[in-house]
């Protein structure tokens, strides 16, 4: 769902952006999303894993939500690990490395770090 937003640009600049046509709406959401460290992916985008050159999709909010719900109903408390019941082929932008990684290598490096702290 989209939502109203009122911003302050300066008034020559404002102009340029008109005549140019400018969608202002998407740039600025595109400049949120940077901002927060999301990757932005064209539709029909094939990604791949930067550590197995896997093909998959972007993860999804939603895909994530599931893996949650999952993983707590799965009543193994010590292991909770939503990316254990993640689609293997789900890609997550990774920051700050700059790199798409899959469920399946992030697992990985997720059991590593936990193994590495223990
Ligand atoms: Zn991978």
């Amino acid at each position: 769902m989209k939502g109203k937003l009122t911003l302050s640009v300066e008034g020559e600049l404002m102009q340029k952006a008109k005549d140019a046509q400018i969608n202002i709406s998407a740039l600025t959401e595109d400049a949120i999303r940077r901002k927060l460290g999301e990757k932005i992916v064209q539709a029909n985008e094939t990604i791949t894993c930067y550590f197995c050159y896997a093909p998959g999709e972007k993860e999804t909010a939603e895909d994530v939500r599931e893996s949650e719900r999952k993983a707590k109903e799965s009543n193994i408390p010590h292991t909770f690990i939503p990316t254990e019941y993640a689609e293997k082929t789900k890609l997550t932008w990774l920051c700050p490395e700059e790199k798409w990684i899959c469920n399946k290598c992030l697992l990985v490096k997720i059991k590593s770090v936990s193994i590495a702290q223990s």
